[in-house]
């Protein structure tokens, strides 16, 4: 599916507190100076504060370290197109488009409370039905009353019917009524929302496994879609988190949201690389049109500025 695409300008913006503090770094430790130990440690730890992560950061070091040794590269924007390169190595594959063309086809939207999981399902919605789709939405986190008001009103935005039982109901009866719903009505896409209290606490997996199964029972094949929605502004964090959502669900992409709202947007590198998923869109605001395709080559031109 591909209604996310044209949206460089937003992915843009919403990544220049990165590159900034990549900009100013680079130029701030290159300007006027001999790339030697203290210079290539200053730039590693500019990396990594943008968390690219390890891998990547040692990879680039080490390439400038060669190039040094051979007399080559002598300026940031040199710096900066090299860097770019190994980003793009890193990020190849890492994108892929949504799976949403069975009828009726199932997005499970899972991840921690305060991601974003409501808010993609609802911009998701308005995005769907701009491209002429009728969608559902289930209201599946019934452990916050302000979770089922939020997907409302998105629905009322979006012109999509949401399927709720009020607080305190039993997600999987939820899914159950929605996916029956979207069938019955011949919905073409049914996105459901779900519960993220902390992993760590109670068995938000057991509970999220159930309404996978529960969908699937319903509609083999279904869901189509499990989405981890992961919060930029967490970094490393988000990598653990992520861990334990693929194990327990089997994961078949990522949503990678805020990154309007960190100078971490590096953290798409070692995301990628560490879970093997793709990244199936990425949000940057908190606007219904703030969402948008993973595109690594205009990301990495606007992560870097080049
Ligand atoms: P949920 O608990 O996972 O459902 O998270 P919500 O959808 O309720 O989002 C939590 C907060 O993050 C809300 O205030 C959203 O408006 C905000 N939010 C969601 N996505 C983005 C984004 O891409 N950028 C910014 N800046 N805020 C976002």
């Amino acid at each position: 599916m591909k209604f996310f695409t044209g949206l460089k300008d937003r992915v843009r913006e919403s990544l220049s507190k990165t590159r900034e503090s990549f900009q100013d770094g680079f130029t701030r430790i290159l300007s006027g100076r001999e790339l030697g130990p203290a210079t290539l440690e200053e730039l590693e730890e500019l990396l990594l504060q943008a968390d690219l992560g390890v891998e990547t950061t040692e990879r680039f070091v080490d390439a400038m370290r060669d190039e040094a040794r051979r007399g080559r590269l002598t300026d940031d924007g040199e710096a900066r197109r090299t860097l770019a390169s190994h980003l793009l190595e890193a990020l190849k594959g890492a994108s892929a488009p949504l799976d949403l063309d069975a009828r009726p086809a199932v997005a499970l939207v899972v991840g921690v409370n305060g991601s974003g999981k409501t808010t993609v399902c609802g911009k998701l919605a308005w995005r769907l039905r701009e491209a002429g789709h009728s969608v559902l939405l289930a209201a599946g986190d019934t452990f916050r009353a302000a979770a089922i008001e939020q997907l409302e009103r998105w629905g009322e935005r979006a012109g999509s019917p949401v399927i709720t039982q009020g607080p305190g109901a039993d997600p999987s009866a939820v899914a159950f009524d929605a996916v029956k719903a979207a069938q019955a009505r011949r919905s073409d896409i049914l996105l459901v929302d779900t519960a993220g209290r902390l992993h760590t606490k109670s068995n938000l997996m057991a509970e999220l496994s159930k309404v996978k199964r529960v969908v699937g029972r319903q509609l083999p094949g279904a869901p189509h879609e499990t989405l981890l929605v992961l919060d930029a502004t967490t970094g490393q964090n988000g990598i653990a988190q992520a861990r334990l959502f693929h194990e327990a669900l089997a994961l078949t992409g990522l949503i990678l949201t805020k990154l309007d709202g960190t100078a971490k947007g590096g953290i798409v590198v070692p995301i990628y690389r560490e879970l093997g998923l793709p990244i199936k869109l990425v949000a940057t605001g908190e606007r219904a049109e703030d969402l948008a395709a993973f595109d690594p080559e205009a990301f990495v031109a606007a992560l870097v500025g080049v």
